[in-house]
């Protein structure tokens, strides 16, 4: 048969297949507008991941969730562009390369620069991207004709025009400042990629001579405190607080540097802590920061004392060429000698290490090249703070990450945008050895600017990763070459729709792109021609921050840990669809994630039980054909309707999926992919499937006499739920669900994919509450009527008389739907009375009383056991209720529907109660 689905569900043999075919159809692809207008763009970039990545739990939950929104938005109609590239990242590629090198025995040195970033490119063509390649097996729906490579040579020309316009504009300087150095990478590293860690170290105190008035020592003594002894080679001063009432009588006078014999002067300064060590403070601008700015407050002169690998250099003198612990020891011991040591004492404090490599980042002076901040931050500020109105340009979710972000910014330093690599984007600006100036320039000029001079040489260092990535919301689309085709691009897409991201980048690329995308995009003009405000000029309308996830014991997933989940060998185990789901199920803002394989396990049994529905549903419809009914394929494709006098469980089904479409829309819009997931899986297992699928095996008659019209009535029912059910939950489970709905459709479907058709949308009063509250009663009873049997063992395939004590309105319910009733609880006739007979266990809901007709006496004890048990429940429950509704406070703040419910429960109780007294009362005597 044309629709047979294998028998066992194997996502492997699925999954694979459909990767394949959406990327070589190009089915994601959004290509540039034709003309302004249509349906309005949902535009999404990945962050990209590093060329050298591999893909780990947090890049698969953050895929799935611009996956789960790309693949909803692009079903509800709008113009969805999901835009993936890569990272060059800088430090990361370079170290891998330079492994390499090492393994081979060789070096980037020996190899010279420009046969090591050749090196680079052949890495990168042969292994570069692997990650992206998991990304098309996962299925992620991405614009694969748009990706780029931040090296790439048209997001290249992006990145030195913002160089060359930012220097034009006075807003890039090159400058000596003290940054974190990394002695194995060599190279400035930001501030956000130093890692803190707590090390037990020293806190030596070193007695420095005071000079006397003749020029010559006094033999009285300053003690400064350190935990880098070695810096001292470097001290040019001594800083004490001018109201530090045991150094008032140094003020004015010198010291001798002890081991350099260099005059150094007392300074006194605010800053200065008196509770902190000593009270005295050495000062070595070129390497601490907080020394830097005390220098040029006293118009110090700054000594730099180390080189690139942190090896004392020719200012240390006797010590020059010592590994800078080396020479830390040597320092000490000679102090020890000399008489000048006076304390060693223990002290814990945080030591930077540089993020990569793990090496202690030594802060040092060198020269960089800035960004100034200003103008920039103050635009980012205001594009995330409420206007006038109280609109925001830029929305964050969770929202508290708004108040992050801005107090980041608020306190925001000049940026340090160079970086001593050799991979990456070269700087491009070019030192003069004439006239000793800068030429900085969009084309590689042949001589100074300046003086006319040939005797130029490009600068060595290249940009700091987050320049080109910052970027990106305005490269990709072109800037700053505006074509027509790239002002069409600018039209549709820009500002981006969403930007899906975790709080690790939140400062290194989030705040980046809004800087830059503020900046640089208002000179693109609107659609209509007229200016960009700065509104429109942001890179993206929303930031969702997405958490953590952690392994089940909600612990951080590390490699020292050894409790890192690979999600490739989890995918393999289970299929993507049951991952995504797992991670989409527990998903919600602000919430991090507990990632427990015995959910994903219980997702694998969903879409079995998903595809187990398909076979049936397939049977049938084959059944049905045999006897020439067949369904109206018009029937498919919108949102399934029914007669209004339609069996119960048709209509009911049907509301259950308009309400359930609205509840999942809702749940998207606000990035509950927990309440999405969790609605879908509601409605698929326990609607459709426990109760739908098995009353409507009743209505499949296909025997000679059947009554065609309401068969056929009831297949298009199936199928068109069914069909439509697939469609909203296809965004959370793409695999299965194209799987069997090109299976639906023999062959022949109405569209390339499923991904491709309407998502469910619930129409306005379309949700039959009357359908809802009558199969609520059905359901009601048929569950009751099973425990009963269960209760009071009646054999699983016995068919037995059923009391039921209900109102008069809802007897009709259950009359017009005996037939369900009889089915699905093997009831053989239900008896309506006024009172249940004295000797039948009975139990009691608000709506109904019902006992099953059983040949068994039934066990007293352990009937009175069971009711008191419930008296007792039913009193607690009572007691609890009336002391909340006698709350005055909580009644004066509770919303009046909560309030409502618990009045209405209190009378629920109240009637169960006096039902169960009545029953226990009635019981026989031992
Ligand atoms: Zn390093
Ligand atoms: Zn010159």
């Amino acid at each position: 048969m044309p629709h047979d689905l294998p028998k066992a569900y194997d996502p492997t043999a699925i999954e694979d297949r459909w990767a394949e075919y959406w990327v070589r159809e190009n089915l994601f692809a959004q290509p540039t507008p034709d003309a302004p207008g249509g349906e309005p763009a949902f535009t999404i970039l990945l962050p990209p991941p590093n060329v050298t990545g591999r893909l780990h739990m947090g890049h698969m939950l953050n895929q799935a969730e611009m996956d789960i929104l790309t693949r909803w938005r692009r079903m509800s109609g709008r113009r969805a562009l999901w835009l993936p590239g890569t990272d060059h990242a800088g430090i990361a590629t370079q170290m891998m390369v330079e492994r390499q090198l090492t393994a081979e025995g060789t070096s980037r040195q020996q190899l010279g620069r420009e046969a090591f970033v050749e090196r680079v490119w052949e890495w990168k063509r042969h292994y570069g991207g692997a990650i992206l390649d998991q990304m098309k097996r996962l299925g992620a729906s991405v614009d694969w004709s748009r990706e780029y490579f931040t090296m790439d040579e048209r997001l290249s020309v992006a990145v030195r025009e913002a160089f060359v316009r930012l220097h034009e504009q006075g807003l890039i300087y090159r400058g000596a400042y003290i940054v974190n150095w990394c002695p194995r990478c060599q190279t400035a590293i930001s501030d956000l990629e130093v890692v803190y860690e707590e090390h037990k170290g020293h806190l030596w105190e070193i007695r420095y001579p005071v000079i006397g008035t003749d020029g010559k020592d006094s033999g009285e003594f300053l003690t400064v405190a350190t935990t880098r002894p070695e810096t001292m080679l470097g001290d040019v001063a001594v800083a004490i607080h001018p109201e530090d009432d045991r150094y008032l009588h140094l003020h004015g006078k010198k010291l001798r540097l002890p081991l350099v014999n260099r005059e150094i002067p007392i300074i006194l300064d605010e800053w200065v802590s008196r509770d902190f060590g000593t009270g005295a403070v050495k000062v070595t601008p070129a390497h601490d920061p907080n020394d830097f700015a005390m220098g040029e407050r006293h118009h110090l002169p700054s000594i730099n004392v180390m080189d690139d690998s942190a090896h004392i250099n020719a200012e240390g003198g006797a010590y020059a060429g010592l590994d800078r612990y080396v020479a830390r020891k040597r320092i000490v011991a000679d102090l020890e000698e000399q008489g000048l040591l006076a304390a060693v004492k223990d002290y814990t404090n945080n030591v930077g290490h540089c993020d990569r490599c793990k090496t202690v980042v030594e802060p040092r002076l060198s020269t960089q090249w800035f960004i100034k901040i200003q103008p920039l931050a103050d635009k980012a500020i205001a594009a995330v703070k409420p206007d006038a109105e109280g609109n925001k340009a830029i929305r964050f979710t969770p929202e508290m990450y708004e108040k992050t972000y801005l107090n980041w910014m608020e306190n925001i330093h000049d940026w340090c945008i160079s970086r001593q690599l050799w991979w990456g984007h070269r700087i491009p600006a070019w030192h003069c050895s004439t006239c000793h100036k800068i030429t900085v320039a969009r084309v590689d000029p042949t001589a100074c600017s300046h003086c006319g001079a040939a005797t130029i040489t490009q600068e060595t260092d290249v940009l700091d990763t987050w320049f080109s990535s910052g970027l990106l919301p305005v490269s990709v689309f072109g800037w700053p070459n505006i074509t027509e085709k790239n002002r069409a691009d600018f039209d549709a897409f820009y500002p981006t729709s969403l930007l899906v991201t975790g709080f690790d980048i939140l400062f290194f690329w989030v705040a980046r792109m809004i800087m830059l995308g503020c900046w640089f995009a208002d000179e693109i003009p609107m659609p209509d021609g007229s200016s960009r405000s700065l509104a429109d000029s942001v890179p993206f309308r929303e930031v969702y921050i997405h958490a953590l996830v952690r392994d089940a014991n909600r612990e951080k997933m590390s490699k020292t840990k050894g409790n890192v989940i690979d999600p490739i060998e989890i995918v393999k185990e289970f299929g993507t669809d049951a991952v995504r789901f797992t991670l989409a199920s527990m998903a919600s803002p602000g919430t991090d994630i507990a990632f427990n394989v015995a959910r994903t396990e219980g997702y694998r049994a969903f879409a079995n039980k998903i595809w187990n529905a398909a076979r049936f549903l397939f049977m049938n419809v084959d059944r049905a054909a045999e006897i020439g009914i067949v369904v109206d394929p018009a029937a498919l494709g919108g949102m399934p309707t029914v007669a209004a006098d339609a069996p119960l469980e048709a209509r009911w089904v049907v509301a259950e999926l308009n309400a359930t479409a609205a509840k999942v829309n809702a749940a998207l819009e606000n990035y509950r992919y927990d309440d999405a997931a969790n609605i879908i899986y509601q409605f698929f297992w326990g609607s459709f499937c426990d109760w739908y699928l098995e009353i409507v095996k009743l209505r499949l008659d296909f025997s000679e006499t059947a009554d065609k019209a309401a068969t056929k009535a009831a297949l298009t029912t199936l199928v068109s739920v069914f069909e439509a059910a697939l469609r909203l939950l296809s965004p959370f489970m793409p695999f299965i669900t194209e799987e069997i709905w090109n299976a639906l459709y023999d062959g022949n479907p109405p569209a390339k994919s499923i991904a491709l058709t309407r998502y469910p949308q619930s129409a306005q009063n379309s949700v039959d509450a009357s359908a809802l509250a009558d199969m609520a009663i059905v359901q009601g009873l048929i569950v009751e009527v099973r425990t009963v049997r269960k209760e009071i063992g009646v054999e699983e395939k016995a068919v037995t008389p059923a009391e039921v004590r209900i109102d008069a309105a809802k007897q009709a319910v259950i009359q017009t739907n005996s037939a369900l009733v009889e089915r699905l609880a093997r009831v053989s006739e239900i008896r309506f009375v006024t009172k249940i007979s004295a000797t039948l266990a009975t139990h009691s809901t608000p709506d109904f009383d019902v006992a099953v007709v059983y040949e068994r006496t039934i066990d007293v004890p352990v009937e009175r056991e069971r009711l008191t048990k419930d008296i007792a429940k039913y009193e607690k429950g009572l007691a609890a209720a009336e002391r909340q509704l006698s709350n005055e406070s909580f009644l004066a703040k509770a919303p009046s529907n909560v309030v409502e419910g618990l009045k209405k429960q209190e009378s629920e109780t109240r009637q169960l109660l006096e039902k169960a007294r009545g029953a226990l009362g009635a019981l026989p005597e031992n």
